[in-house]
């Protein structure tokens, strides 16, 4: 029996913070009637909600002035609509450790005068050591809220009436006829999808809907990541980030009075160097593959914790009263562009991969670049 056709003005593949803003924009600025389509069974589960929670400003970015500047371009505007979702009420330091950082406490007051960044160098903090930190700055910094901003943006594309959502659905094929894709969609019930607009906004995943497009790849590379989230008495509105190298950051992550740890060197577990991101554990589920990565949150599969090694790392530069009290792990997928594997930089690259049909590919590397999509997704 044929499966039924659908027509829609554009479809987004991914249903993260990306395609759900793409496909709000799509409807919201283009008049478009939209298909989301997602492969989990609810949106906003994977990169979107597990990350540092980091609102960039810049100061992350000693080694890619780029990404410093575009994080703090869309600071400002990120804070200003997200207001009820943005913790800017901590103290935020950042410090550059003593030995083997690729920066020094000269180059990074360097590159802070040269960006405008406050920064304001300190001698004394009643929890931080000083004994393995060259130089510490107290910064300005904000956090948002991963989990709120993903509610306020599942109520924003639930409410928007010119928008469909398909989840537990992926794209297994796609042709061109005439001037439109043609799009085949495992679900519950098989579909096919006919739009002259597509946006490809599946992060890990980016890749392996390229491949079933028939397009070419992104030169990407992928590591199983762990953000491990803890309580520290006395330290709740403050975070530390240490650079610039394999070091520790932890902090406030967004509103839930918990702090979120990452570490250059244990939080990524494995590394792919394949286009589409391939690991082991992958063998030990049949619903998990390259081109189409299952959820690594509470897969059973996933890594043994770094968090004993995380926390130990991060009381290198706590003094002894810090007590680090462990509350949980979350593990997620992290795609990089191996572009940015010397600099470290994380542009979010929007690229028109195809015209008439239109395909679209965002990949993204900094949550507040989301109106990035505003610029170059036009009609
Ligand atoms: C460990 C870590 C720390 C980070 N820290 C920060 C930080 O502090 N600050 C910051 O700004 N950014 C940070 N980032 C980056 C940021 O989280 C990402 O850039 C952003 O979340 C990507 O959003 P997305 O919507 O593109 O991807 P995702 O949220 O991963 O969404 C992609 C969606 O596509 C779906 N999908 C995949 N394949 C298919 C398919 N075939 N069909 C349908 N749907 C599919 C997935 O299920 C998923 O829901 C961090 C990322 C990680 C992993």
């Amino acid at each position: 029996m044929p499966q039924p056709t659908e027509s829609y003005d554009a479809v987004v593949i991914g249903g993260g913070l990306f395609g759900v803003y793409a496909a709000l924009h799509l409807a919201r600025t283009q008049q478009r009637r939209v298909l989301l389509i997602e492969k989990e069974p609810f949106l906003l589960t994977k990169a979107s909600i597990v990350n540092q929670a980091r609102l960039h400003g810049g100061y992350h970015y000693p080694r890619s002035v780029a990404t410093a500047r575009m994080s703090d371009d869309h600071k400002e505007r990120f804070t200003r609509d997200h207001q009820a979702m943005v913790h800017t009420q901590f103290n935020k330091y950042y410090g550059i450790d003593r030995y083997g950082s690729f920066t020094d406490a000269q180059q990074f007051e360097r590159f802070c005068a040269y960006l405008n960044l406050p920064c304001e160098r300190i001698t004394e903090h009643p929890l931080i050591r000083f004994d393995r930190l060259e130089a510490l700055y107290r910064t300005v910094e904000y956090t948002f809220d991963p989990f709120l901003l993903a509610d306020y943006y599942r109520q924003q594309i639930l409410s928007e009436d010119k928008c469909s959502i398909l989840c537990e659905a992926q794209v297994v094929q796609a042709d061109i006829q005439g001037e439109e894709w043609l799009i085949e969609c495992r679900a519950a019930t098989p579909l096919t999808v006919r739009t002259p607009l597509v946006v490809n906004a599946t992060y890990a995943a980016t890749n392996g809907v390229l491949q079933c497009f028939g397009l070419p790849l992104i030169d990407l590379m992928h590591e199983i990541s762990e953000m491990v989230f803890v309580h520290i008495p006395g330290f709740e509105e403050t975070g530390l980030t240490v650079m610039d190298g394999p070091f520790a950051s932890i902090m406030p992550y967004g509103k839930s009075g918990l702090l979120s740890l990452s570490s250059v060197a244990y939080t990524h577990h494995q590394v792919s160097y394949d286009p589409a991101p391939a690991f082991a554990c992958q063998k030990k589920r049949s619903d998990c593959s390259p081109g189409a990565p299952a959820n690594c949150l509470g897969c059973p599969h996933r890594p043994a914790s770094h968090a004993v090694k995380m926390i130990k790392q991060i009381r290198h530069y706590l003094r002894e009263e810090a007590r680090v009290q462990y509350f949980q792990s979350m593990f997620t997928i992290k795609s990089k562009l191996r572009a940015n594997f010397v600099d470290d930089g994380r542009p979010t690259e929007i690229s028109k991969r195809h015209s008439q049909p239109d395909f679209y590919c965002i990949f993204a590397g900094k949550i507040n670049s989301i109106y990035e999509i505003e610029r170059l997704i036009t009609p």
